[in-house]
């Protein structure tokens, strides 16, 4: 698929403290958070006294070799894993920032996207600040290194009520890890540990975005940070506090929909149990007569199991993925028809000849990889094609840190029987969005945002000529 064409998360954060191979599990832990982005890595690790980083564009697992992890040897370590756009893809940006501040050095690796940087930026820069990047996670470390706080965590809570927006931060110092989430906990953040085992006299406490990474590296989930905390870990103690209380929580609910892998546990919520649940209640709103459920893999497998559980229907993988296809691919010069999306689908015409299909996708985002699906599985002797999404329309931008190509947004300008006509579809129908908090557990542990499917921000201020601009994205 085009990759304008999907929805881009973010950024991955993974942060682990008192291990004698920190490196190594920092590492790791980017690997298995490597959906979260895919322009760049970086890990930045500290023996105690001195902080190391090594930074590059590309793959966590092309840019980790054995002798540059050897280099990076220490007990403590941050990493960071980022999406950018193309024009925004300049390795100035990667993460971990590390600084040198009167404070001591730190590093920050962050997961979100601030609304207020450009104005702060601004006022900074006009009182002789100097950016070195055009990432708004910068904005924060001159906000900790100019506080008049004394101490690093008064600092860093100090910066971190000046600022507004999706922040799911881990910072490091020479001897400390810090974890903070913004007060309306836009995006996850967990909390594990590795006990303690002969030879190590302390338990390695870690945190990442998703606990997908605690899986590899044998950590077990503890809890989140929560919206608001800021947690401070430091030789063998683990301190808590928070620096505002006072906002109502808005996680992103997309996390549960499509960014977030199913064996994690996203906003102390198994996002598999989310995932069916939304198949589960798009066959209850949008049933149909057909023989097959088919999925739109992989982001709509298990949509598609919840749906066919849901329906009746019996599920089949009626289109298989090639996992092998890079980012660019050479044409042949007697060009393919749909040649993008066939390099990565292939229809199983055995399965679907003469079948009327359920197709289940997590969305449509600007209308051309779906039609093209469409037109596959048409082309592969389906009868009739229905296509099912499990949420509702895509219809604003998000501030907060995903990639949506607003102005292409099919859902924003067309309706449902138009977009429908687009895609070639015989039927299409999208879940509600009373349907998609239900299925995803609205009001029990987390209350969600949903503003790119309903257009009401939580926030109040979004500073836009900030968040538009690529180049200002994580
Ligand atoms: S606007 Fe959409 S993608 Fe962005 S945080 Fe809210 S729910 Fe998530």
């Amino acid at each position: 698929m085009h990759s304008s064409d999907k929805f881009h998360d973010e950024c991955g954060v993974v942060a682990i403290f008192a291990h004698p191979e920190a490196e190594k599990l920092a590492y790791l832990g980017l690997h298995a958070l490597q959906h979260r982005g895919q322009e760049s890595a970086g890990i930045v690790s500290s023996d105690g006294l001195t902080l190391r980083q090594h930074k590059a564009m590309g793959l966590v697992a092309d840019i980790f070799t054995e002798d540059v992890l050897s280099r990076l040897r220490g007990s403590l370590a941050i990493g960071h894993t980022r999406y950018s756009t193309a024009g925004d893809s300049a390795l100035l940006n990667a993460q971990p920032i590390l600084v040198q501040s009167n404070k001591g050095a730190i590093a920050v690796a962050h997961n979100g996207n601030l609304v207020n940087a450009h104005t702060i930026r601004q006022r900074l820069e006009s009182q002789g600040s100097i950016f070195q990047t055009n990432s708004d996670t910068e904005v924060i470390v001159h906000l900790i290194a100019l506080s008049r706080e004394q101490t690093l965590p008064d600092a860093m809570a100090d910066a971190l009520r000046r600022v507004e927006g999706a922040f799911s931060l881990v910072i490091m110092s020479a001897d400390r890890i810090f974890a903070a989430r913004d007060p309306r906990g836009f995006r996850p953040l967990a909390m594990g540990r590795i006990r303690a085992t002969e030879g190590h006299t302390r338990d390695t406490i870690v945190f990442a975005s998703e606990t997908c990474a605690f899986d590899l590296i044998g950590a077990a989930y503890e809890r989140d940070v929560k919206p608001g905390e800021l947690v401070v870990v430091e030789a063998g103690e683990i301190t808590s506090r928070f620096y505002s209380t006072s906002t109502a929580q808005s996680s992103c609910i997309f996390e549960h929909v499509y960014f977030s892998r199913p064996d994690s546990v996203v906003f102390g919520r198994a996002v598999q149990t989310s995932r069916e649940n939304l198949g589960r209640q798009l066959a209850l709103e949008a049933p149909v007569e057909a023989d097959l459920v088919v999925p739109v893999p992989d982001s709509g497998v298990t949509a598609a199991v919840g749906y066919s559980a849901g329906s009746g229907i019996p599920f089949r993988f009626g289109l298989i993925r090639n996992h092998y296809v890079g980012r660019t691919f050479i044409e042949p010069s007697q060009s393919v028809r749909d040649f993008g999306v066939k390099l990565k689908l292939n229809p199983v015409r055995s399965l679907l000849e003469g079948k009327r299909v359920v197709l289940i996708d997590d969305s449509i985002v600007r209308g051309t990889t779906s039609r093209k699906i469409v037109r596959l599985i048409r082309g592969a002797g389906a009868t009739q094609v229905h296509m099912r999404i499990s949420c509702p329309p895509t219809i604003s931008p998000c501030y907060y840190g995903v990639d949506t190509p607003s102005k292409k947004l099919i859902a924003a300008n067309k309706s449902v029987e138009e977009i429908r006509e687009y895609i070639g579809a015989d039927s299409l129908a999208y879940l509600s969005l009373d349907g998609m908090k239900k299925a995803c557990g609205e009001g029990a542990k987390t209350s969600y945002c949903t503003a790119c499917y309903t257009g009401n921000y939580p926030t109040e201020i979004i500073d836009v000529e900030e968040i538009l601009p690529a180049a200002t994205r994580r």
